[in-house]
């Protein structure tokens, strides 16, 4: 049986006045948004502090990752890369803000996935001064009537309707 490695046994811990404990986590993830998606490498790491608090678990530490987006302006693939602090708590009665304590064991892969998810950009761009692709491809479809009226064979076409609205 393949043991999960954000499997953390804390047996030693629960109920008692003990020191934190390191746990450094180096594993490749297929977590993923609509627009980002975490790099197979190099691999997620993620270094972590478990204590233990009254009632439960707390771990603290950062994660670093490499993620590739998609600029939602004109859709090119670029890399991002870095850490970012995270903190969870477990308890063995989870209340809303907590995750479970499995008998003596905390899978830390759902805090993980949330705390790296959450800090992505929900509507990544390339630059901040991206102007989308009907600019960077120099062609300007409001002016630029064709002659074939039926445009909808153009790759601009499908790309246009990828886009949101012009606010
Ligand atoms: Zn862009």
């Amino acid at each position: 049986m393949i043991r999960s490695p954000f499997l953390v046994d804390v047996s030693d811990m629960l109920g008692r006045d003990v020191p934190a404990r390191s746990v450094v986590i180096d594993v490749v993830v297929d977590w993923a948004l609509q627009m980002s998606k975490i790099m197979v490498e190099p691999p997620l790491v993620a270094d972590l502090a478990v204590a233990p608090i009254p009632g439960g678990i707390l771990v603290r530490g950062e994660v670093c990752y490499a993620v590739e987006h998609a600029c939602r302006r004109c859709l090119t693939d670029f890399i991002d890369d870095g850490c970012s602090p995270v903190a969870g708590l477990f308890e063995i009665d989870p209340g809303e803000d907590a995750y479970p304590i499995d008998g003596t064991t905390i899978d830390l892969e759902p805090f993980l996935r949330d705390e790296t998810l959450l800090g992505l950009p929900l509507l990544p761009l390339c630059e901040e001064s991206c102007e989308g692709v009907v600019t960077t491809a120099g062609i300007d479809l409001n002016t630029e009537s064709s002659d074939d009226s039926d445009d909808t064979g153009s790759p601009f076409a499908v790309l246009r309707d990828l886009l949101p609205p012009e606010d």
